[in-house]
């Protein structure tokens, strides 16, 4: 099913004299999720992702906008009539109730024409369970399964109705990291074979990277960025996306384009045409190439093995954090020194921004001296 979003928009009044200033939580936001797709809606807290899924739900109402399923406009429709399924961060499962009991729930409360004999009941609870693979669990109560379990549960609860749009809001965020690692790949799984349009909240740019087939990027209630993760990764719009994508962190510079060359401090690090002007230069920790005579000098901090790859943690009197953390491979170690590391930078690893708006700058670079 396709959800397409117009222009939604949703505020919310102040709340007395401790917040007194309207929220506007989602701000004319504008999408269209293709049919069968994973949409991983990303962005830090706050930024109104939970109110834009509560919005596709239908369990809050827009100030202004629209949502479409396909050619239904469902911008009217509560919740039961626009066949969504829900997961939380808290699983919210019946304690009271055994695993085969709660993702019946849902088809117990079918009325009229939708309603549904015993035995088929059955049969779709028990389809529900062997798609997220706890159909050996049936008997068992929510307190007697593993926090990883019981968040299948919810799913298979949410997919029980075969629903037009499964929504699942922070799902992994009280898992430990092992499962939170293999349930993500679960649910992509149980997405691609059930095909099932489905819309992934998350804070963790890993997560939402590695499973979706598109991400949209929110900061205070507006998209910043949609696209496939690897081309938003390799192609930020402003500051704000270069650094919320990507671990560990993009690497920025107070930097200047001054006749023909980007400085980082005294270093001229690239060749480039520009107009002469001060930026921010991003930089990616794999950007760094360890050289002996490489134009960015560094100072040494440390250096962490981590298998196949070293951190080069150095300083830059010109870099805004305390910390340069560069990714090389272990064959190019030798090139680093003891108390300093001179680098030269991968020409498409490095990105300009306008240090008033922070909107990415576009411009052609080479290496120095090429
Ligand atoms: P996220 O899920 O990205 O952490 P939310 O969508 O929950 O963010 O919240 C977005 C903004 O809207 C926040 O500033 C939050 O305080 C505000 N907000 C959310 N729900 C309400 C509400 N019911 N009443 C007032 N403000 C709210
Ligand atoms: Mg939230």
């Amino acid at each position: 099913m396709e959800v397409i979003l117009q222009n939604l928009t949703k505020k919310f009044p102040g709340r007395g004299r401790k917040n007194p200033d309207e929220v506007t939580a989602v701000n004319d936001f504008n999408f269209e999720i293709p049919d069968g797709s994973l949409i991983g809606l990303l962005g830090p807290s706050g930024c109104g992702k939970s109110t834009t899924l509560h919005l596709i739900s239908g369990l809050l109402k827009p100030t202004s906008g629209k949502i479409f399923f396909g050619e239904d406009d469902v911008t009217g429709l509560p919740p039961e009539n626009r066949g969504i399924g829900l997961v939380f961060q808290n699983y919210a499962l019946y304690p009271h109730l055994t695993v085969k009991q709660n993702i019946l729930f849902p088809l117990e409360n079918l009325k009229g024409k939708d309603k549904l004999s015993k035995q088929e009941m059955l049969e779709k609870a028990q389809e529900a369970a062997r798609l997220v693979q706890i159909d050996g669990l049936m008997e068992r109560k929510p307190g007697e399964l593993s926090g990883g379990q019981q968040q299948r549960v919810a799913i298979a609860r949410a997919l029980v109705k075969m629903p037009r749009v499964l929504l699942l809001d922070e799902p992994l965020s009280n898992l430990d990291a092992r499962l939170r690692l293999q349930t993500r790949e679960e649910i992509r799984r149980i997405q691609q074979e059930t095909g099932i349009t489905t819309i992934f909240v998350t804070h963790d740019q890993e997560e939402a990277m590695s499973i979706s087939d598109q991400i949209v990027v929110m900061k205070d209630g507006i998209v910043q960025q949609t696209g496939k993760p690897q081309e938003v990764y390799d192609d930020p719009l402003n500051l704000f996306v270069a650094k919320f994508l990507g671990n560990p962190q993009i690497n920025v510079f107070h930097g200047e384009i001054k006749g023909n060359r980007l400085y980082i401090g005294e270093d001229a690090v690239l060749d480039i045409q520009g107009t002469e002007r001060e930026v921010y230069v991003g930089i990616r920790p794999e950007g760094f190439v360890p050289k002996a005579d490489g134009p960015l000098s560094c100072g040494l901090r440390g250096v962490e093995v981590m298998g196949r790859d070293i951190s080069v943690v150095t300083f830059n009197k010109a870099s805004l954090a305390p910390a340069v953390r560069s990714i090389i491979s272990t064959e190019n170690m030798a090139d680093i020194g003891s108390t300093t590391a001179r680098f030269a930078v991968l020409p498409h690893k490095v990105y300009l921004f306008d240090k008033e708006t922070e909107e990415r700058i576009y411009y052609k670079t080479e290496a120095v001296g090429q």
